[in-house]
């Protein structure tokens, strides 16, 4: 069992301390760990993730790259590289404080604004998650309204302008049933660690914690989003919220520049741009169809017929697989029965085999038999089948000959 020093003082940093083991894989392909009779260190528990530091020993300076709580109490530290230290030796810690601070940041802030919930909308939390990035609580309610998220954020700060003081209280589970606990844990302890939000909140937590809730600098709530136990909330405090907020006014200010716009206006432009996307779209399919009806009359004009049809074979070095299935369908619809084997060699090469109605050929049969020598994909009907050849040179005698071959006309 380690003494866990964080739980009287998160603002304590450094601490000296006795080695109680030295492992050099405590898991299996795990980095060297050490045991010390006490310790600052935060191990991840309870939704707080782990701090990370330096153990010094001698001349030696090791970083603490991960610190986990064991089944018996013990808290394992987890080190960048092997410890030359043994058993009973002195060694020194180091907390890394502004990744410490972060922590108490989130950590408070998250008492604070499940408090909020609560006191406003009775909605408990169910789950609280800190990341990297972002932290999240799971609250239990079937709905949540923007009104209501706007409201809990703003008492939130209110309880953080108003600088209460947070203090740390040790009691036996019986006088925690008295006090009115936020949430009662599983009562397996003789003793319970209590953060108190003076006046506001009171709830049993191991976690490392500011002195007054000024620290916690600002809440600001973020995404929310319906989750299966309830709604959860994604939210940022401290220096995380002021990061977050930078990080957001400069993608919204990089968007405004390119709208050359306000940025309160970048909605309306967005719209705008969409609505000009979706107009000039028609336009395109519009001319397409026009351009593939004069490509199809200009074909046939150009084609002679022999055995009663006209074979149409012609490929497109800048035109993609839409177009030449709409020449395909043009091509294929007039009153003499034609087949027509079209390809697109770019942006990607695309193969399109067609038939007029009656004709006895299998087009689906066919671009199986060019695809097997051209590689690719592909596949269709008897009348209408389309395919991405492997390979586009010469891909105008290649067909040319497939359609001597296949005795097309
Ligand atoms: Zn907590």
């Amino acid at each position: 069992m380690t003494e866990r020093l964080y739980y009287h003082d998160s603002n304590l940093h450094e601490f000296e301390a006795e080695v109680l083991d030295v492992m050099s894989a405590p898991n299996s392909g795990s980095r060297p760990a050490v045991i010390l009779d006490r310790t600052a260190f935060y191990p991840t528990s309870g939704g707080q993730v782990f701090d990370t530091g330096w153990i010094i020993a001698d001349q030696q300076k090791l970083r603490v790259a991960e610190v986990v709580e064991q089944e018996d109490g013990a808290i394992l530290h987890y080190l960048e590289s092997a410890p030359a230290m043994e058993k009973g030796g002195r060694v020194h810690g180091l907390i890394d404080v502004e990744r410490r601070r972060d922590h108490m940041q989130q950590h408070s802030g998250q008492h604070v604004l499940s408090a909020a919930f609560v006191r406003l909308f009775n909605m408990a939390t169910v789950s609280f998650h800190m990341g990297a990035d972002y932290c999240s609580i799971d609250l239990d309610t079937k709905s949540l309204s923007s009104d209501q998220v706007q409201a809990a954020e703003a008492l939130a700060n209110d309880v953080v302008m108003e600088n209460r003081p947070v203090a740390i209280r040790f009691v036996t589970p019986e006088e925690a049933r008295n006090l009115g606990l936020r949430k009662l844990p599983p009562m397996e302890k003789d003793q319970l660690r209590l953060i108190d939000i003076h006046d506001f909140d009171l709830t049993a937590c191991g976690g490392t914690h500011v002195s007054g809730t000024g620290q916690i600098g600002c809440i600001l709530l973020r995404k929310t989003e319906k989750v299966k136990q309830g709604w959860r909330v994604e939210f940022v405090c401290g220096k995380r919220a002021v990061a977050t907020a930078r990080r957001d006014y400069a993608t919204l200010t990089e968007a405004a520049s390119l709208f050359s716009s306000h940025l309160e206006d970048v909605p309306q432009q967005i719209k705008k741009a969409q609505e000009e996307t979706r107009a000039s779209r028609k336009s395109r399919e519009q001319l397409l169809e026009e351009l593939a009806d004069l490509h199809a009359a200009r074909l046939l004009a150009e084609t002679p017929e022999s055995t009663g049809r006209k074979v149409v074979i012609r490929t497109y070095p800048d035109r993609d697989l839409t177009f030449i299935k709409l020449l395909a369908q043009r091509l294929t619809r007039q009153s003499t029965p034609v087949v027509a084997l079209l390809g697109a060699t770019s942006n990607p090469p695309a193969l399109v085999f067609a038939e007029s109605p009656g004709l006895p050929f299998d087009m689906g049969a066919l671009m199986r038999e060019a695809l097997a020598q051209l590689g690719g994909r592909g596949g269709g009907s008897k009348e209408m089948a389309q395919g991405g050849p492997g390979k586009v040179e010469g891909l105008d005698e290649f067909l040319t000959a497939l359609a001597r071959r296949s005795d097309l006309g």
